[in-house]
């Protein structure tokens, strides 16, 4: 039981959208944070109409509206940590960067949504622009899939597409790239100038799966709230996705969601205690 304030779970305020499916968006940061004992602030940015397909529809919030919930929160807990998902509009990029401005020392971990899964374009060329000119400045590890990162930069080599990214402030870049011939998902992690850090290597899995990258940068803005260092989270984050991808379920026609819950150890101890208890 927490009694204290110092006591408490860390706190990690998350600004991205709403999905309905339950596999991206909050819901997502909500589950991928709690299991590394994070407790989360969660700012709507935008509410979306989806299901395993695609997305629908994206309504944005107002920048007044996404600004007072923020604010409001910031006056009164200790937020240990920034996560931004799916922002949706330039009011949304707007809000975060005055709100970030007023609160200079919070730690950024930004998962640039550009695009649903099932393809649906969800940015422009204006809010791109925006993103890079307001936002990365402010960022501290940025995560990008290779899609993802080729369209903020205009660049296809991954060096050139790092020195970008950090030359526009990002202090981390952590890339995800798929490699269909030898069925790998790798990351590989930069800071500036352009100076790879880390490398990773993961079998890639068979199918089609909705908030995997949610589930990577939620875990990850949790494991830095705790108070890893920077390549220590990222590693523990690609673990634990890959694991809730693994575990990852068929709940509409489309893709699949990432069981972000019952393959971890809290769970699995929870269960043995019913055991235990039914015996
Ligand atoms: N956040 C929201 C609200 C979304 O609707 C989506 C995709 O549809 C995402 C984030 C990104 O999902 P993924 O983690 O699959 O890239």
């Amino acid at each position: 039981m927490y009694t204290t304030l110092s006591d408490s779970p860390p706190i990690v305020l998350v600004f991205a959208g709403h999905d309905p499916t339950g596999g991206a968006g909050l819901t997502a940061d909500t589950q991928a944070l709690a299991q590394c004992g994070c407790h989360i602030a969660p700012i709507v940015t935008c509410v979306t109409a989806q299901n395993t397909h695609n997305v629908k529809a994206l309504y944005p919030l107002p920048k007044a509206q996404i600004m007072a919930q923020a604010q409001y929160i910031l006056e009164d807990m200790p937020i240990k940590v920034v996560k931004l998902g799916l922002l949706g509009s330039i009011e949304a990029v707007e809000a975060i960067a005055e709100i970030l401005i007023s609160w200079p020392d919070l730690p950024v971990i930004f998962d640039p949504v550009l695009a649903a899964g099932g393809g649906e374009n969800l940015s422009s060329k204006q809010l791109i622009s925006k993103i890079k000119k307001e936002l990365f400045p402010l960022t501290t590890l940025l995560t990008p899939n290779r899609k993802e990162a080729e369209n903020l930069t205009g660049e296809k080599n991954l060096e050139m597409i790092a020195k970008q990214l950090t030359d526009s402030g990002c202090e981390y870049v952590c890339v995800t790239d798929v490699k269909p011939m030898n069925r790998k998902v790798i990351n590989i992690l930069y800071t500036a100038p352009q100076q790879e850090i880390g490398g990773w290597h993961w079998s890639r899995l068979p199918y089609q799966y909705h908030g995997s990258g949610c589930t990577f940068a939620a875990n990850l803005a949790g494991f830095i709230a705790c108070g890893y260092p920077i390549i220590e989270a990222v590693y523990q984050a690609q673990r634990y996705t890959w694991f809730s991808l693994r575990q990852g379920f068929i709940a509409g026609q489309g893709q699949r969601l990432p069981n972000r819950i019952t393959h971890c150890s809290s769970v699995k101890r929870v269960d043995a205690f019913i055991e235990r208890d039914e015996n």
